[in-house]
């Protein structure tokens, strides 16, 4: 009767997730901080408030134009971090029913991805999505158990940086071990749809507790990175994977998760990040994995018979993860800093390719007492 209802429910799922698409795509903006240059008088970041575009649409407006966006989920500068996880603690419960699952968090440096991912350290109120995704498969393991389900979770922590995989949890990796002698970490996927990443470091978990342990050996492994690398950790994407492998030992179900976490590099473009030596060579590495990722993502979402997942080691990387019946979640983060605005409409355009969701045309910007609507649903 249980596998039943289970079936039931899983059928159920699919089926609403088959309507809907298995992407989704929040947008979260910054609040203002002290180092922006902003004014009251010059504010760039705006919100419709039609009930349609209610916690959905997001405005934007450069040079007096203003675009207009619609997402699944736009979270304005005050929504606090619970909030924030509030949205997408189904999403993580799904990785415990044996589905794949990749958070991404795009945006320009200082745009909030590490904020939305990590929080701050020390400030539990402040604590971003990875800590509390954590938590929350740990509490629900607990609660699984007096119904037979036992599970067992292993993860892994690495960074992608110049199309180079640097494994964060090694023993070594307090050095650059890209090139170290037979450190090729080759990335391989089996018959059964699982990655092996040869030489990583894979460690088997028990507890919320040993995985914030390891999250900060691998954020001293990356800051030591940093010093080193000209500020590497905002130009690697940062890569946390767990493995969950459930059975029940009653019904002899089993189920295989995968929760990926994903903070991308800093999506800025090229003048300002300046052009030349290394950091063009950065730049060039990181423009051409998230395109990759928004063409694979896009590609999927129109069902394409050729996804082109071969195009950068973050998306070879991800390939089980990313198709399917896997779930994939983007945060596009923004800063509201008028400073940033150009950089702003890129992240919200690359965004709406991945949700092909832009609506209504750039418009010219009217003035407060026009009683013109302000968003055309197309
Ligand atoms: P990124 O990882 O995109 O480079 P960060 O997450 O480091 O950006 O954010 C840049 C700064 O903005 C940090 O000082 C961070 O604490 C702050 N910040 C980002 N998002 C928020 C938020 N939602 N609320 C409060 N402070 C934030
Ligand atoms: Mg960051």
């Amino acid at each position: 009767k249980i596998i039943e209802g289970e079936k039931l429910r899983k059928k159920l799922h699919n089926t609403i997730l088959e309507l809907k698409g298995n992407i989704r795509v929040f947008c979260r903006v910054r609040p203002l901080l002290s180092d922006d240059c902003a004014s009251s008088e010059t504010k760039v970041v705006s919100y419709p408030t039609t009930t349609e575009a209610l916690e959905r649409g997001i405005e934007l407006t450069q040079n007096g134009q203003t675009h207009c966006f619609m997402f699944d989920k736009v979270f304005t500068a005050d929504a606090p971090q619970k909030d924030v996880f509030v949205e997408i603690s189904q999403l993580v419960q799904s990785a415990l029913d044996g589905y794949k699952v990749c958070i991404f968090a795009y945006g320009q440096t200082g745009s909030g991805k590490t904020h939305t991912m990590m929080g701050k350290p020390g400030s539990p109120d402040q604590k971003g999505l990875m800590p509390r995704s954590l938590e929350q498969i740990f509490e629900t393991r607990q609660a699984l158990q007096p119904q037979g389900w036992k599970y067992e979770m292993q993860v892994s922590m690495l960074e992608i940086y110049n199309e180079n995989i640097r494994d964060l949890l090694s023993t070594n990796s307090s050095r650059t071990d890209n090139g170290v002698a037979g450190k090729q970490y080759a990335i391989k996927h089996d018959t059964n749809g699982n990655t092996h990443v040869s030489d990583l470091t894979v460690v088997d978990v028990r507890s919320s507790k040993e995985v914030s342990y390891l999250l900060d050996r691998a954020a001293q492994s990356r800051s030591v990175g940093k010093t080193q690398m000209n500020e590497q950790s905002s130009r690697s994407h940062f890569v946390f994977t767990m493995r969950i492998s459930g059975t029940n030992v009653s019904t002899d179900q089993q189920v295989q998760g995968i929760l990926n976490l994903i903070d991308l590099a800093g999506s800025e473009r090229l003048s300002k990040s300046g052009s030349t030596g290394d950091r063009l060579k950065e730049t060039q590495a990181i423009n051409k994995s998230l395109s990759s990722l928004s063409d694979v993502i896009f590609a999927l979402a129109k069902k394409e018979e050729h996804v082109p997942f071969r195009n950068s080691k973050l998306t070879y990387l991800l390939q089980p993860c990313l198709g399917g019946d896997s779930k994939t979640l983007m945060f596009v983060n923004l800063s509201p800093d008028p400073a940033s605005v150009g950089e702003s409409l890129c992240s919200l355009r690359f965004a709406a390719r991945v949700n092909a969701c832009e609506i209504g045309i750039p418009r010219r910007q009217t003035s407060l007492r026009s009683s013109e609507s302000r968003l055309s649903l197309g």
